[in-house]
C-alpha cells in the first residue's frame, strides 16, 4: 500500500526518497502541474511517509495500514493540517491561513485557528507538523503576506506543501521560498489504469474512450463520467461521419449540447472546447490513416475515423483545413455570444471543405469568404 498506489510520477517519488534518506528535506514545497494528475494524492502519500509508525521516515516508504497512515488518508491525523477552498467560496479565505471566522453558506460562523498558528504547535502524534494547502492558486494577497512569514521562518521540522496548477498563478516571493516540484500530465495508459483501479469506469473499453478525452487528467476524466460526456462523444462522432449528408443534424446537436439553459458563458466555452477536441482528435486519426501510419485510440474513434478516411475525397491538406477551422471555433465561442451562429458557421465551413476536397485544391488553400466574420 506504499507508493505503488501512485501511478506515474516516478521521478518525483525518487526525488523525495533521496531527500529523506539523506535527512535533507526542505520545509516548503510548491507542487505544480495540471489539475487532476494526482498532486494531492502524492502530498498525502508523502505525509504518510513522514508519519508512518511502521517504516521510519528515512525509508520514505509508507506502510499504508498503520493507524497514522490511515489517519492521513482519512484527514483525521492531528498533525496534518489541511486547507482547501470552502464550498461556496472562490478562494482560500484569509481566516483559513491566519485564523478567524468565516460565514458559511448557511449563515453560521465557522472558526478557523489558521494554519500559520497550527503549524507552530507542538506535534501530538508525529514528530513534525505537516500543512497541505490545496488550491494554492487562489490564496489572496492578505493571506499570502501572512503565509510568507511562516514560509520564511518555519517551525523546526514542519513541512508545508502548496498545490497549484501553474507557476504563473504564484507570486515570486512564494516561489522563491518553496522548492518547486513539477508534475506532468499522465499518459493515456496510466489514466486507463487508474480509472479501472478506482472503479470510475467498469470496462477497459470505457477506460480507453475516456482516456482519449481526459487530457492526462483523472480529475477531468471523473468529471466527464459524471456528466455522461462519453455518450455525447459517441453521438458526436457518429454524426461527424455523416456530416456531408446531414450537416444540420450535427449543428443542431452541438448547439443544443453546448447551450443548455442556465449555462454560464464559461460553461459554453468549455463545452465548445470539449466538442472541438473530439473533432480534432478524429481528424488527426484520419490524417494518420490517409498517410498510412498506425492509428491510436479507442475503438469508437478508430472506427469512425476509418469510415471517414475510406470515403475521403480530398488530400491531407483538406484534413488540415478541417482541423484549423475546428480550432478556430473555440476562438469564435470566446468572442461571440450567439451559439447557434458560430456553430452553424463552423459546420457549414467544415462541410464545404470536406465536399470540395474531391477537387484539386490550391496548395495554399484559403477560405473564399472569411468564415461568417464572427469577430467584430
Ligand atoms: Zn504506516
Amino acid at each position: 500500500m506504499g507508493w505503488h498506489e501512485i501511478v506515474g510520477h516516478k521521478s518525483q517519488i525518487e526525488q523525495f526518497q533521496r531527500y529523506l534518506s539523506s535527512g535533507r528535506l526542505a520545509s516548503a514545497f510548491l507542487f505544480i502541474g495540471p489539475e487532476g494528475v494526482g498532486k494531492h494524492f502524492f502530498a498525502r502519500k508523502l505525509t504518510q511517509a513522514l508519519f508512518c509508525e511502521v517504516n521510519p521516515e528515512e525509508q520514505c516508504n509508507p506502510c499504508g495500514h498503520c493507524p497514522a497512515c490511515q489517519q492521513v488518508m482519512k484527514g483525521t491525523h492531528p498533525d496534518l493540517h489541511y486547507v482547501e477552498i470552502l464550498s461556496g467560496s472562490k478562494e482560500i479565505r484569509t481566516a483559513q491561513i491566519v485564523g478567524g471566522t468565516v460565514k458559511s453558506t448557511n449563515e453560521t460562523d465557522e472558526y478557523f485557528p489558521g494554519i500559520c498558528y497550527e503549524v507552530n504547535l507542538k506535534p501530538i502524534r508525529a514528530k513534525r507538523k505537516v500543512v497541505i494547502i490545496n488550491d494554492a492558486d487562489t490564496i489572496n494577497n492578505t493571506a499570502t503576506a501572512n503565509l510568507l512569514k511562516t514560509l520564511e521562518e518555519p517551525p523546526p521540522g514542519a513541512v508545508i506543501m502548496l498545490i497549484g496548477t501553474s507557476l504563473s498563478q504564484q507570486i515570486d516571493t512564494i516561489i522563491s521560498r518553496c522548492q518547486v516540484v513539477t508534475f506532468n500530465s499522465l499518459l493515456s495508459e496510466q489514466v486507463q489504469q487508474i480509472l479501472l483501479a478506482k472503479q470510475i469506469v467498469e470496462t477497459p473499453q470505457q477506460a480507453s474512450e475516456l482516456s482519449m478525452i481526459a487530457n492526462g487528467s483523472i480529475g477531468l476524466a471523473s468529471r466527464y463520467v459524471e456528466t455522461e460526456l462519453l455518450d455525447v462523444r459517441r453521438e458526436l462522432l457518429q454524426m461527424l461521419s455523416v456530416l456531408p449528408q446531414q450537416p444540420e443534424r450535427l449543428s443542431e446537436f452541438v448547439s443544443s449540447f453546448i447551450n443548455k439553459k442556465g449555462d454560464s458563458r464559461r460553461a459554453v466555452i468549455q463545452k465548445m472546447e470539449f466538442v472541438s477536441s473530439i473533432v480534432v482528435a478524429c481528424f488527426h486519426q484520419i490524417l494518420l490513416q490517409l498517410s498510412g501510419q498506425k492509428v491510436i485510440g479507442d475503438a469508437v474513434l478508430i472506427n469512425t475515423s476509418r469510415e471517414i478516411a475510406d470515403a475521403w475525397q480530398g488530400d491531407v491538406e483538406t484534413v488540415l483545413a478541417c482541423i484549423d477551422r475546428t480550432l478556430d471555433t473555440v476562438f469564435h465561442a470566446q468572442k461571440n455570444a450567439n451559439v447557434k451562429m458560430f456553430v452553424e458557421a463552423w459546420v457549414d465551413d467544415l462541410s464545404q471543405i470536406w465536399t470540395v476536397g474531391g477537387f484539386k485544391l490550391p496548395t495554399t488553400w484559403v477560405p473564399k469568404k472569411k468564415p461568417h466574420s464572427l469577430h467584430p
